[in-house]
């Protein structure tokens, strides 16, 4: 069978994937305000996530870890959805859910890191309807992605740090790790880092390609140091959709990290395309679809 068959897309639920739903997700979990890691807001998004997992019948727990950082020993808490399949391979969806410290009360993060959180929520709505061929696709939602300072050891990623070690323990086949983040945008045009696994990096722009929604795709010139690295370090096989310019005009990145990420920027299209990118990606992943011609 052709992998852009009709059947094969429609098997993990394609057209069931809501932009409108996904803004949904974005704007209820942004109303909580902000999420800085180790703050009671963080605790209270941690809370939200479980619920909202509980309510489409997912299995979930609540990571709770404690991690050095230059601040202090911080409690971190990873959200953990979990899919089961019948077929092969670990699949993970990972998201940060934390907003960065010390940018003001009113730092929501719509885009980073809201967007990513809600559309992670919707494919995990969909994807829980569906009967999927892997073993499991694992939805996580990390906190600590944001550095207090500087990126290093103990400060920044601690989630996706934690979420790495603990899968490679597991010792499972991983088939994927897919990052999103800041995938809200009204102007989209996601730009894969260069230090992304190069056969999921090929797949994803093909399944952009497959989508007719290649132009919002791209490689950037250079790597990026975000929640996929940790896996990659891992040997395990990651990528990052990530769109890493946020700004008033094009190709400016005047919003990111300030009070101006707010949920007006975002769109329902731009969640609904990334969406439809990663269920595309899934289906070529799986291990029923035919090669490339
Ligand atoms: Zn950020």
């Amino acid at each position: 069978m052709p992998i852009d068959s009709p059947a094969v897309a429609q098997r993990f639920g394609d057209g069931a994937i809501s932009g409108e739903r996904a803004l949904a997700y974005v704007s209820d979990f942004v109303a909580l305000g902000p999420r800085v890691s180790g703050t009671t807001g963080a605790e209270r998004a941690a809370e939200h996530l479980k619920d909202a997992f509980a309510k489409l019948g997912i299995d979930c727990a609540i990571d709770a870890f404690e991690d050095k950082t230059p601040a202090g020993a911080v409690t971190f808490r990873n959200v953990v959805g979990t899919i089961p399949g019948r077929g092969e391979g670990i699949v993970v969806l990972g998201s940060h859910y934390d907003t960065k410290s010390g940018i003001g009360t009113h730092f929501v993060g719509a885009n980073d890191s809201g967007s990513s959180t809600g559309l992670l929520l919707e494919l995990a709505s969909v994807l829980g309807k569906s009967s999927h061929p892997f073993a499991e696709i694992r939805c996580i939602f990390f906190d600590g992605e944001e550095a207090v300072r500087k990126y290093g050891p103990t400060d920044g990623l601690h989630g996706s740090r934690r979420a790495a070690r603990l899968l490679k323990e597991e010792g499972l086949p991983v088939r994927a790790v897919i990052i999103m983040d800041m995938v809200g945008d009204r102007d989209l045009k996601i730009n894969i880092p260069r230090n992304c696994d190069p056969s999921l990096t090929r797949l994803a722009l093909d399944a952009a390609a497959a989508r007719g929604v290649r132009d919002r795709f791209g490689l950037m010139r250079q790597p990026l140091l975000d929640d996929h690295v940790p896996f990659l370090k891992a040997g395990l096989p990651a990528i990052d959709l990530i769109d890493f310019r946020f700004g008033s005009k094009p190709g400016t990145h005047d919003y990111w990290h300030t009070e101006q990420d707010t949920l007006d920027k975002l769109s329902a299209e731009s969640l609904e395309t990334v969406g439809r990118v990663v269920i595309e990606l899934l289906n070529r992943l799986s291990p029923l679809a035919t090669p490339a011609q």
